[in-house]
């Protein structure tokens, strides 16, 4: 069986570690940028516990080094701008185990390390398309160190090259994407908080949030959100120190001491952060006609509020690795078939978790009530959810996913 992975990400590396020691299996993972170069990795993630459980279910060895390059996310605390707490949460009460806090570029490293020579680093994919010879059968072209090579026949194409997917563009185009209605700063800056800062919180002023956690080494990641209308551009008025300051000054007493302290941290490093606009866009994990499978970013489109977007490109690689190891090495080798089967592990799950993000975005929207939204989030509705998310892994197997 020929298999071609566009895209050595999250979702790429960990699929294609996989399949690379599948007997009768012609592995071919085509990344664009060099093994050295991360960046488009530039921040921190907090990697949900459901992400963890799933990679230890599918490749517990590879969990252990992601976790060893990481500092565990076991608690969860939202407090106002003047250090009033509102929600005070250990995730062990709505998870098996913890999750993590880890630099994007080291679980990048540790993912593509994993995947060895099964990635080819400095690709540069010249056409994706039909076979000419039918059967949903899928060929590529691409350029490595100015040579151009060629992959026909392929019976499985896997897309896991992220939110601007070109193997989705070659197939049925991107998809569009629906705003939320949140615009987000992102920065990661040294640690010179001496301790202020470390497991995951989040501080409120009005519906202006700010997100912080520790990440080795010896760095913290910063999220700054804005209410912005749905579609409107990003505001040049937000990127000065000055509208950055009033935004989280709150209207009586004086900031927390870690507010102030995150407030001249990303005012330092205002020149260095990432800005987007929060969206989420419509799941498909595979192609009605052509034997072409997505992943991660490419299969969907993830509001970032619960941290599920690489979580959640973590859980689709495993429930495809073990779907399609378990159907290549029982002799089912009907890619068609292990499209359906992807798409029924993860259509569902997918679903409830983009739901779940644009829930959990009612704080931050234009006109919010911090405190009755979070209040409601101490709630049994949000919490049972919250257990659903981070325990009930979605991979596919006949049995349910047990706790580790
Ligand atoms: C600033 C920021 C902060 C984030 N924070 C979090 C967080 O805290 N928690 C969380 O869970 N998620 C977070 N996310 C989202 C998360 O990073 C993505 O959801 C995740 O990386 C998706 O994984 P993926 O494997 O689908 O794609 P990616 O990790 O984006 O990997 C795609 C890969 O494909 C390669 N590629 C792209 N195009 C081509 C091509 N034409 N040819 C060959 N290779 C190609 C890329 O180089 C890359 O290696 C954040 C995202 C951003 C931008």
């Amino acid at each position: 069986m020929k298999i071609v992975i566009i895209g050595a990400g999250v979702a790429g590396a960990i699929l294609a570690r996989r399949l690379a020691a599948l007997p009768g299996v012609e592995l071919h993972c085509l990344e664009r940028v060099g093994p050295d170069d991360h960046s488009e990795a530039g921040t921190g993630l907090n990697v949900g516990p459901n992400a963890v459980k799933a990679l230890r279910l599918c490749d517990a060895a590879l969990a252990a080094e992601v976790e060893a390059a990481s500092l565990p996310w076991k608690h969860w605390q939202i407090a106002l701008t003047d250090g009033t707490v509102l929600f005070d949460l250990p995730l062990s009460q709505v998870a098996d185990n913890p999750g993590i806090r880890i630099r994007w570029s080291e679980l990048y490293r540790v993912l593509r390390e994993g995947a060895g020579a099964a990635i080819r680093y400095g690709c540069e994919i010249a056409s994706i398309a039909a076979a000419t010879g039918g059967g949903g059968r899928t060929a590529v072209r691409y350029l490595q160190g100015g040579v151009e090579h060629r992959v026909d026949d392929i019976d499985l194409l896997v897309g896991a090259d992220g939110r601007y997917s070109a193997t989705r563009v070659a197939f049925s185009g991107l998809p569009e994407p629906r705003h939320v209605g949140v615009a987000i700063l992102r920065t990661l800056v040294p640690d010179t908080s001496a301790g202020l800062i470390d497991d995951y919180g989040q501080w409120f002023n009005g519906p202006h949030r700010l997100l912080a956690f520790r990440v080795p080494p010896g760095h913290v990641y910063i999220a700054a959100t804005y209410p912005v209308e749905p579609g409107a551009p990003l505001r040049d008025e937000w990127k000065t120190e000055a509208t950055m300051r009033a935004t989280y000054q709150p209207a009586q007493g004086a900031p927390s001491a870690q507010v102030q302290w995150l407030m001249d941290a990303m005012c330092a490093n205002l020149p260095h952060s990432h800005w987007a606009r929060m969206q989420e866009s419509d799941v498909l994990f595979g192609e009605a006609d052509s034997n072409v499978m997505y992943l991660g970013d490419s299969a969907h489109g993830m509001a970032p509020t619960l941290g599920q977007g690489a979580t959640q490109a973590m859980e689709d690689a495993c429930a495809a690795a073990l779907i399609l190891e378990r159907e290549i090495r029982a002799g089912r080798r009907a890619p068609r078939g292990w499209l359906a089967l992807v798409d029924a592990a993860r259509r569902e799950r997918i679903r409830f978790a983009m739901a779940l993000s644009i829930t959990a975005t009612d704080t931050m929207l234009a006109g919010a009530d911090p405190v009755a939204g979070t209040r409601w989030k101490t709630g049994p509705a949000f919490l049972g959810d919250l257990s659903t998310l981070f325990r009930d892994v979605s991979l596919g197997q006949r049995e349910p996913v047990p706790a580790p």
